[in-house]
C-alpha cells in the first residue's frame, strides 16, 4: 500500500486535477493507494480573509465567499459537466459555509474553534469533487472523511494527535477497506468531543504521514508544484536544485527552517518505522524528485539545503543581574512556554550576561509584556534591562548531517555574508552541528540566500552583478568585450558577468537579470532619466550580492559617491581619476573603507589605460621591494603634439590635429599645461606609499605665460600662433642636441616633477611613438635594468579592457 498527498497546486484547477487522476490510476495498478488531498490552492487563505472580514462587519466578505464559490463551481463545470448529484451536495455544501461566515458576521467573531470549522470545508470540498469525478469516471474510488480518523485534542488551529485513538481508527478502517483508491482530506480532524480541528498550516502532508504510519505503508509520496525538496527556496534562488537524497533529521531541519514543501511534524510519524518520503512534481511526474530516507545515498555534500524564515523577532535580555545566578533562563523559557509561544532560535553569551532568542514577530508584544512582568522586581532594581525587542529579521539556515565532521563551514557562511555587507545579528549553531543559524535583516534575505548558494552549491559559477556609469566611446566598448567574452569567462573562469545597470548623464536602465546586450542601445532609448543619486539607490535597493559599481565618467561629482558604494560594500572599479588624485585625505579615505567593508576599489585605467601599471607597482610594493626612482612618458597627448611638431609644422596646427583625433581633453590645456601628467605621477606616488599633494608636484610648464594664462580654448590657440617662436626654439635645441621632446614624469625619493625634457638617442623614450606610454620602474631588485611597462596609453579599447581587467580580478577574488 502507498500513501498518496497532493497539495493545493497540485488540485489547483480541473487541468491539474486530471494529472492527479492520472497518476492515481497509474499507481493504482501496481498497490492499492491512499490519496490525501489539500484544498485548492489559495481557498485556505480565502476562508479566513473571508472570515475575518465577516468578523469585522465588513460585507466584502460576501464577495470572497463568491470567488471561492466561483472557483469551485468551474472546477466541477470542466472535470464533471452536468452531474447534478455532484453540483446538488457541493450546492449544499456552500449553503452551510455561507450559514457559518452568516454567523460570524452576526456575532463579531472568529474563535480558533469556528476558524477550524471555517478552513475544514477547503479540504472537505476538494475531497468531495475528487472522489466524485473518479466515481463518475469508472474509477474504482472512495472518499473517506479524514475526521472519522484522526482524533485529536481541542488544541484549535493547531491540534495535537491522539495517536493510540488515530492509530486504531485507521487500521480498522483500511482492514476492512477493499477498494484500489481512497480519497481522504487532508488537514482536517476532529476532537474527542466531536469538534472539527485542523493539525495547522500546511497540515495534510502530517495527515498523510499519519495515515502511512498507522498502516505502515511501504512509501509516502508528497506531490507538489516543484520537483523535491531543493537546496533552497527556488522561487528567490533561481540556481537552486532538487536534492535527491536527505536523511529524515536533514528533511526536519529543512523543514522546521522554513522550506515549506513540506510540513515539519510530517517526518516524526514516519521516521520510526523508517518509511521513506519521496517528494515529486504533480506537473512534472518524470522528474526524480527527493528521497527522504535512513539510506545512506553515497552523497559528499556537507551542506545539503539552506533555509530560512521570515518575520523573526529578536529579544535579549541583559544585565549584570543575571551573571552566574541559576534559574534565570528557567523563568525566562517558562514564562514564555507559559504564554504558548514557540522559540525558534537561542544563543547566550558564554559571559551570562544576556541571553537573545527569537520569536515569531507576531507574539514579540505578547512576550515582550510576560518576560517585563516576570523580572519586575529585579528590573526595579536595575539588576536587569527591560526585554529589548527587534522585529523586522530573518533567521537563515545551513543544514547538514555532516557539517559536524567538516571545518570551516561557518567561516565560509559568515565570509560570504560579511563580504555582501550583510550584518549578521545573532549566531546559533546546534551541539548537534546539523544546523547553523544566522540572524540577519529581512531586507538582506535574497541576498544571503543568493550568495551562500552559490559559495555552497555553485562552487563553479560566481555572478558578478555590474552596474555602469558613462556610455561613452568606452563604456561602449566595455559592454561589447563582456558581451564577447562571456561564454569564455563562464567556462574558464566560472565568472558570469553580468550587466544590471547602465547610465549615462541622461538615462539608466536597469534588469535585475541582466540586461541583454544584444539590444542594449535601444533599451537605453526607453530609458528612465538618470541622476548620481538615482542610479546609487538602484544598487542599493536591489541589494545583488558581488556588485561592482564601474565609472567611466569623468564628472567630479559621479567620484563622490565611491565612498558611499564602499559602504554598502559594493566594489568601485573607476577610470576616473578624480578621486585617486583629489586631496590625499580623500584617497585615503576610499582606500580605508575598501579595507573595512571588504569592496575593492581598483582604478588600474587612472594611468596608462589598460597597460598594468598600478598592478605591477602594487606587485612590487607588496612582495617587499622598494621603488628607487619611477620615469615615464604618460601622456599620449603630449606624444602626439611632440612627435608631429617640427620646424615643417607649426605647433597651434600640430595641438589642432591632435585635439581633431581625438587624443586630447576637448580642453587641450589640461594636457599641455601637464596637469595630466602630474596627477598619474601622484598617483602612483600615493600608491607607493607616499602621501603626496598634487601642489607637491613640480610643474616646470614648457607653454608660455600668455598660454597660460589664456581664457578660453580659442584665446589659447591664438596665444599658440603669436608664440610660434618660442616652440620653434624648444625644437630647435632638442634638434641641434640630436634629442627628441618628450614630456616626463619622474618620481624619485618622495619627490615628483613633471615636464618637457630633451631625450638623448639610445634612451628608451626616445623612439617613443604615437600615443604610447612607457613607465620605467627602477627598484631595489631593478637597480640598473628597470622593469618597464610600454604600450598604447590611451584609446577606447584598451581602456576598456583595463576596466575589464579590473571587474575579472575583483570575481577572482
Ligand atoms: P503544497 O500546496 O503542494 O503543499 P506548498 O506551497 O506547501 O505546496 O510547498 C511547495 C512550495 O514550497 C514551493 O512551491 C516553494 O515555493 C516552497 N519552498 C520553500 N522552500 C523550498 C525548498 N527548499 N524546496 C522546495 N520548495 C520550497
Ligand atoms: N490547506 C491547508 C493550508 O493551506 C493545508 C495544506 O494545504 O496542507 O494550510
Ligand atoms: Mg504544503
Amino acid at each position: 500500500m502507498k500513501v498518496l498527498k497532493f497539495g493545493g497546486t497540485s488540485v489547483g484547477s480541473a487541468q491539474n486535477i486530471k494529472r492527479v487522476i492520472d497518476i492515481l490510476q497509474k499507481e493504482a495498478l501496481t498497490s492499492p493507494i491512499v490519496c490525501v488531498v489539500s484544498a485548492i490552492g489559495g481557498i485556505t487563505d480565502k476562508l479566513l480573509q473571508a472570515g475575518e472580514l465577516a468578523k469585522q462587519k465588513n460585507e466584502e466578505y460576501l464577495t470572497v465567499f463568491d470567488t471561492i464559490k466561483s472557483i469551485h463551481f468551474k472546477a466541477i463545470e470542466e472535470l464533471a459537466p452536468n452531474a447534478e448529484s455532484i453540483l446538488t451536495d457541493v450546492e449544499a455544501k456552500f449553503n452551510d459555509l455561507k450559514q457559518l461566515l452568516n454567523g460570524i458576521y452576526l456575532i463579531n467573531e472568529l474563535s480558533p474553534k469556528t476558524s477550524d470549522k471555517l478552513v475544514s470545508f477547503g479540504e472537505l470540498l476538494s475531497s468531495f469533487i475528487i472522489a466524485k469525478t473518479m466515481e463518475k469516471m469508472g474509477i474504482n474510488a472512495v472518499l473517506k472523511n479524514s475526521q472519522e480518523l484522526i482524533i485529536t485534542n481541542s488544541n484549535f488551529t493547531k491540534a495535537e494527535v491522539n495517536y493510540e485513538v488515530t492509530n486504531k481508527n485507521i487500521t480498522d478502517y483500511f482492514n476492512k477497506a477493499n477498494q484500489q483508491i481512497t480519497i481522504l482530506p487532508g488537514f482536517v480532524s476532529k476532537s474527542q468531543l466531536g469538534e472539527t480541528t485542523t493539525l495547522g498550516r500546511g497540515g495534510s502532508d502530517f495527515t498523510a504521514a499519519i495515515i502511512a504510519a498507522a498502516l505502515t505503508v511501504e512509501q509516502l509520496e508528497i506531490w507538489t508544484d516543484v520537483s523535491g525538496m531543493y537546496t533552497t527556496n527556488p522561487k528567490l534562488v533561481k540556481q537552486a536544485y532538487p536534492i535527491a537524497n536527505l536523511s529524515y533529521q536533514e528533511a526536519m531541519e529543512l523543514s522546521h527552517f522554513g522550506a515549506k514543501v513540506l510540513y515539519p511534524p510530517t517526518v516524526q510519524p514516519v521516521l520510526d518505522l523508517a518509511i521513506p518520503i519521496h517528494i515529486k512534481n504533480t506537473l512534472q511526474p518524470e522528474a526524480t524528485g527527493t528521497i527522504i530516507s535512513n539510506q545512506n545515498n553515497g552523497s559528499n555534500l556537507t551542506v545539503k539545503g539552506i533555509s530560512h524564515i521570515d518575520n523573526v523577532a529578536l529579544l535579549t535580555l541583559e544585565g549584570s543581574g543575571m551573571v552566574g545566578i541559576p534559574g534565570f533562563s528557567k523563568r525566562l523559557f517558562e514564562t514564555i512556554a507559559n504564554e504558548k509561544i514557540n522559540i525558534i532560535f537561542i544563543t547566550q553569551a558564554s559571559s551570562e550576561h544576556s541571553i537573545c532568542f527569537g520569536i515569531d514577530e507576531s507574539n514579540a508584544e505578547q512576550a515582550e509584556q510576560a518576560i517585563n512582568s516576570t523580572f519586575e522586581n529585579e528590573i526595579s532594581l536595575h539588576k536587569i534591562n527591560p526585554i529589548t525587542v527587534e522585529k523586522g529579521l530573518s533567521i537563515i539556515a545551513l543544514i547538514g548531517d555532516n557539517m559536524k565532521s567538516h571545518q570551516g563551514i561557518s567561516g565560509k557562511l559568515f565570509s560570504t555574508l560579511g563580504k555582501n555587507n550583510i550584518n549578521v545579528r545573532a549566531i546559533a549553531q546546534g551541539a548537534s552541528e546539523k544546523n547553523i543559524s544566522a540572524v540577519i535583516n529581512a531586507s538582506d534575505v535574497k541576498k544571503a540566500l543568493n550568495s551562500v548558494h552559490e559559495r555552497f552549491f555553485e562552487v563553479n559559477t560566481k555572478q558578478l552583478n555590474v552596474f555602469i556609469t558613462g556610455i561613452g566611446n568606452v563604456g561602449e566598448k566595455l559592454i561589447d568585450q563582456i558581451q564577447q567574452q562571456h561564454s569564455f569567462l563562464k567556462k574558464n573562469l566560472k565568472l558570469d558577468v553580468k550587466i544590471v545597470g547602465m547610465a549615462n548623464s541622461r538615462k539608466m536602465i536597469f534588469n535585475p537579470k541582466g540586461i541583454d546586450l544584444n539590444n542594449w542601445a535601444a533599451q537605453f532609448h526607453h530609458a528612465d532619466p538618470s541622476s548620481i543619486e538615482g542610479f546609487y539607490q538602484k544598487v542599493i535597493e536591489l541589494n545583488l550580492r558581488n556588485s561592482i559599481f564601474v565609472d567611466i565618467t569623468a564628472n567630479h561629482d559621479v567620484s563622490k559617491v565611491y565612498e558611499n558604494y564602499l559602504k554598502q560594500s559594493v566594489a568601485v572599479v573607476a577610470c576616473n581619476k578624480i578621486a585617486c588624485s583629489g586631496s590625499y585625505a580623500e584617497y585615503k579615505n576610499l582606500q580605508d573603507l575598501s579595507l573595512k567593508y571588504n569592496a575593492p576599489f581598483l582604478y588600474e585605467t587612472n594611468v596608462g589605460a589598460g597597460l598594468p601599471i598600478i598592478n605591477t607597482l602594487n606587485n612590487l610594493v607588496a612582495s617587499g621591494d622598494k621603488v628607487i626612482s619611477i620615469q615615464a612618458v604618460l601622456s599620449g597627448s603630449l606624444n602626439f603634439v611632440f612627435n608631429n611638431f617640427s620646424d615643417k609644422k607649426n605647433f597651434h596646427d600640430t595641438v589642432k590635429q591632435a585635439q581633431f583625433e581625438g587624443y586630447t581633453e576637448p580642453d587641450p590645456r589640461i594636457d599641455l599645461s601637464g596637469i595630466d601628467v602630474a596627477r598619474k605621477i601622484l598617483i602612483l606616488a600615493r600608491e607607493n606609499g607616499v602621501p603626496m599633494e598634487i601642489e607637491d608636484i613640480v610643474n616646470e610648464s614648457f607653454l608660455t605665460k600668455a598660454n597660460l594664462e589664456s581664457d578660453s580654448v580659442d584665446d589659447f590657440y591664438e596665444t599658440l600662433i603669436a608664440d610660434e617662436a618660442h616652440f620653434q626654439k624648444l625644437y630647435a635645441s632638442a634638434k641641434a642636441n640630436n634629442c627628441q621632446l618628450k614630456y616626463v614624469a619622474e618620481y624619485k625619493n618622495g619627490k615628483a616633477k613633471v615636464g618637457l625634457q630633451e631625450v638623448p638617442e639610445g634612451h628608451p623614450f626616445y623612439n617613443l611613438k604615437g600615443k604610447d606610454n612607457i613607465v620605467m620602474f627602477y627598484t631595489q631588485r631593478y637597480p640598473e635594468q628597470p622593469l618597464i611597462v610600454k604600450g598604447a596609453g590611451a584609446g577606447a579599447d584598451v581602456t576598456a579592457s583595463g576596466l575589464f581587467a579590473d571587474i575579472i580580478r575583483i570575481g577572482n577574488k
